[in-house]
């Protein structure tokens, strides 16, 4: 008899985004003609920057020839890829990180969730609430918790509430985590952490022998010169953190998929023991054993954004964005609401009016604005009465569903 693997009978039903489009076909199927303004998902709208595309078409011009034809690469990226991250995406920051420390993958969604496998089931999770759905399901799926409770959290996980009183930037919890998932700027709420919040929260992993799991996928978007991109930017970061970038959001990989993830030599975790065991070399043993590169060409593509041309072009694109974030701020704040967020970040958190519940106020924009956005319970409980507007859109829709609300 087949058993399957229990851990994923404990996964909560109900995922946000599949319940957001069921909602959205009943009214589209109700409302024939009705021209519906999608702000909810966070995918980009903008193709690829023109250097991109011609290094990867480059790159499959080589492919066609014998004499450049490649097949395997190396499994950890190839070598100029990785040397053209460490750096324009850190040394130019100040932050020494080493070429032989990344690794390239297809993507931060799994890296987040596979990071899971090298450490082991007794170690407590700590994950913020509201939170990218991601850190949770993959603790769940790995076997760290329980079981869900009423509340909507799993037993086993240690939570830590973003509310509007801590700046979304989370607070010590009582019980001490082994691991702590980090993002910054955050997703769902858009908030960045200061230099001084996140030396608090290396200190206190350096204390108490902790790892930070960093998800900087939206590092980019900073504007603020003091905000750091990098965890390597705080003084002995490299001894307990792991910091997971994209392509995805920075420069449109969403559907090309290019990611890495660094993991420092000096970075420690211990056997039962109490013997150090290095990080790098359990995650590079489940790296070469599971995975086989990313494809030549998009790695070839994803170097071209390091080229001062692609560096141009990919900050207009993120330029573009970031104005959807500021006028999608204003006009907001404009019509009474408390918004947060998209000064340094692709989203914005908006605050409902009368603490209407998210899914309520869903409802309202939907039916009367045509306006799909994302509830804010769907990303925990603490994120019940916000909702997110995503700034990756066409100019003319954002402009067009600001209206919308305004007249509402
Ligand atoms: C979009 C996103 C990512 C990127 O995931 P990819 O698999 O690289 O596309 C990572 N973390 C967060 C919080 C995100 O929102």
């Amino acid at each position: 008899m087949a058993l399957v693997n229990e851990h994923y009978l404990k996964l909560a039903a109900g995922y946000l985004f599949p319940e957001i489009g069921r909602r959205v076909n009943d009214f589209v199927k109700s409302h024939p003609g009705k021209k519906v303004i999608r702000m909810g998902i966070g995918d980009v709208t903008q193709p690829l920057a023109p250097a991109v595309i011609k290094a990867f078409h480059e790159g499959v011009d080589e492919m066609a020839r014998k004499e450049t034809f490649k097949g395997y690469g190396p499994e950890q990226g190839y070598e100029f890829l990785r040397e053209a991250i460490a750096e324009h995406a850190f040394r130019s920051r100040g932050a020494s990180v080493s070429a032989e420390d990344i690794f390239v993958s297809d993507g931060s969604k799994c890296d987040t969730g596979n990071i899971q496998e090298i450490f082991g089931n007794e170690n407590r999770i700590a994950i913020c609430d509201p939170v990218y759905p991601v850190y949770a399901d993959t603790t769940v799926m790995s076997g760290k918790t329980g079981k869900i409770g009423k509340n909507g959290y799993y037993e086993g996980i240690i939570y830590l509430p973003l509310t509007a009183g801590n700046h979304f930037v989370p607070e010590f919890p009582s019980q001490v985590p082994d691991l702590i998932f980090l993002c910054y700027p955050n997703n769902p709420t858009g908030a960045v952490a200061s230099l001084e919040e996140l030396k608090k929260w290396v200190d206190y992993a350096l204390e108490h022998k902790s790892i930070l799991f960093f998800d900087a996928a939206y590092e980019a978007f900073i504007r603020d010169e003091t905000i750091p991109h990098s965890i390597y930017e705080i003084e002995n970061a490299e001894k307990v953190a792991i910091e997971f970038r994209s392509f995805s959001k920075t420069a449109g990989f969403t559907g090309t998929r290019l990611a890495y993830t660094v993991i420092p030599s000096e970075l420690m975790a211990y056997d039962k023991a109490g013997n150090a065991v290095q990080v790098k070399k359990l995650w590079n043993r489940r790296h070469t054993t599971k995975f086989n590169g990313v494809s030549y060409p998009v790695q070839k593509a994803a170097a071209a954004v390091y080229t001062d041309q692609g560096k141009k072009e990919v900050q207009a694109t993120i330029n573009y964005y970031m104005e959807n974030a500021t006028l999608i701020r204003e006009r907001l704040s404009h019509c009474g609401y408390t918004v947060y967020g998209g000064e340094n970040a692709p989203y914005i958190w908006v605050k409902t009016k009368d603490n209407m519940p998210s899914w309520e106020f869903f409802n309202l924009l939907l039916h009367k604005a045509h306006v799909v956005g994302t509830p804010g319970s769907g990303f925990g409980p603490s994120g019940e009465g916000y909702f997110r507007f995503s700034a990756f859109a066409d100019r003319d829709n954002v402009l067009e569903a600001m209206e919308r609300i305004e007249n509402l």
